[in-house]
């Protein structure tokens, strides 16, 4: 059985950038196992690609994601003109459509600024002030964020991985853990099996099943939502130059509602949407495979989500998400509110849908925020949801540095030429 000091599960761009960290910054051997065949398969590249500015995060519900993103933005930009990746600066609009939603927005300028968002590049325009800006975006009013930008978060991944690789890490990929035993011993799905000192969960949508394996999270369940999005015609791509958010009309829900988004190769889209689909990797169809079916089905109705199901906003929720997902028109529909000239007839081709996990409390609500669970052998993230991709840099050093003062991290520092600073982060974190 091959041993390393730290395994993680899981080589989407929260398991590569912890193992860029932990490789750069120590002598240890670190292994990464993923089921397929390159690093960012799932959500890490089936996602909007934006890098988010916090100012639409509570910084007190929300407090890591929003810390994450703001101080991940340079690092990204770091990574992007040293490895030469596409990074666009678009900025957003975030859109209030009446004056309730409008005091949403000025609640957002005061946690913009609380999450550290400078006050010249975030301003609240009035109606005339966003149609001068975008002639075909109409609203009340909008929070206009000008620092905004769109990458590919799977070409970050991919690079990232390089980068660890570098520092020596091995990357099993086509490696798919099935249970874990006493040891700790990981056992794959091909009857080979790895042990480790610390092994870090973050396989994404798998991450609470994992966490499982090893006896923990019991009392959690999770629920994975499709985004879906339409590709625009080459010749309404440029109907709007800027992203265009609108404020969420089901504030408990971890989602946004579906926006217009311009992507890096240059096409815009509209999406995603929330629609419930019984598997993580459930990317086309409504009911995947029979197995995981059945399996989802029943734990909704015994377990933590049943409590959900007596909610009216989730159920209005949910029906309207589905109806997005079956009908077109409902989609674009929904985006008509505040681009008035949008026409279904704009869009012919499906973008790459991404799945969302949030987990179920005990108490059948949406957990807010991250949630980290440990043991002696084991470290487990969960619930690492959007804005992740834009947070993986500092949320990941944040982590690092947390196993090094619990004490996981007993070996030799010996520090590595590195595109980012640590120790920079985490006194900043
Ligand atoms: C539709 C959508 C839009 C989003 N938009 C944005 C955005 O614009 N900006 C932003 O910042 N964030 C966005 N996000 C969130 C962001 O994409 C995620 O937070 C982030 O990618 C999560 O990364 P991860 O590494 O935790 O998960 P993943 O990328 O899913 O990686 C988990 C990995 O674990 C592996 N794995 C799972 N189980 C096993 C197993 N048993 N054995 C071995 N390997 C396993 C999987 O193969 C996978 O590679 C979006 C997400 C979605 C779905």
């Amino acid at each position: 059985m091959v041993k390393y000091d730290v395994a993680i599960i899981g080589g989407g761009i929260l398991g590569t950038s912890i193992s860029y960290w932990l490789s750069s910054l120590f002598d240890m051997q670190v292994c990464v196992i993923d089921k397929e065949s390159d690093v960012g398969m799932h959500a890490s590249s089936r996602n909007t690609g934006v890098v988010h500015s916090p100012f639409y995060l509570d910084p007190k519900k929300k407090e890591i994601l929003a810390k994450s993103a703001f101080l991940s933005y340079d690092l990204w930009k770091a990574l992007a003109e040293k490895s030469e990746l596409p990074w666009k600066m678009v900025g957003t609009l975030e859109v209030a459509l009446d004056e309730d939603q409008h005091k949403t927005l000025e609640k957002y300028m005061r946690w913009g600024i609380y999450n550290g968002i400078p006050q010249n590049e975030l301003e609240i325009l009035d109606r005339n002030e966003v149609i001068k800006k975008e002639p075909n975006v109409s609203c009340h009013s909008a929070v206009f964020c000008k620092r905004d930008a769109v990458v590919n978060y799977g070409m970050f991944t991919k690079q990232l991985k390089k980068e660890s690789e570098k520092n020596g890490t091995k990357f099993l990929l086509n490696h798919e853990v099935s249970s874990i035993e006493k040891g700790p011993k990981i056992n794959l799905k091909n009857n080979t099996n790895i042990t480790a000192n610390l092994i870090i969960n973050c396989a994404g949508g798998n991450s609470l099943d994992v966490a499982k394996m090893f006896g923990m999270a019991q009392e959690y369940s999770d629920l994975h939502f499709r985004g879906e999005y339409w590709i625009a015609k080459k010749e309404h791509t440029n109907i709007v130059k800027t992203n265009v958010y609108s404020v969420t009309k089901f504030k408990d829900f971890p989602f946004l509602d579906p926006h217009w988004i311009l992507r890096i190769d240059g096409r815009s889209e509209v999406g995603p949407n929330a629609v419930p689909v019984p598997g993580p990797e459930t990317y086309s169809g409504y009911i995947g495979n029979a197995e995981t079916l059945i399996s989802k089905l029943s734990e909704i109705i015994t377990g933590n989500a049943k409590k959900l199901l007596s909610n009216p906003d989730f159920i209005s929720l949910v029906s309207k998400e589905w109806l997005s997902s079956i009908s077109k028109t409902v989609m674009i529909d929904r985006i008509k509110q505040f681009i008035p000239k949008i026409k279904a007839s704009f869009f012919s081709e499906r973008g790459t849908a991404g799945i969302r996990t949030p987990i179920i409390t005990p108490n059948g609500e949406f957990l807010p925020d991250v949630m980290e669970l440990e043991n002696e052998i084991s470290y487990h993230i969960l619930n690492y949801n959007s804005p992740g991709a834009t947070g993986a840099p500092v949320y990941s050093a944040y982590v690092v540095k947390k196993l090094e003062n619990k004490g996981f991290l007993d070996y030799t520092h010996n520090a590595k030429d590195s595109i980012w600073n640590f120790e920079k982060i985490v006194t900043q974190t």
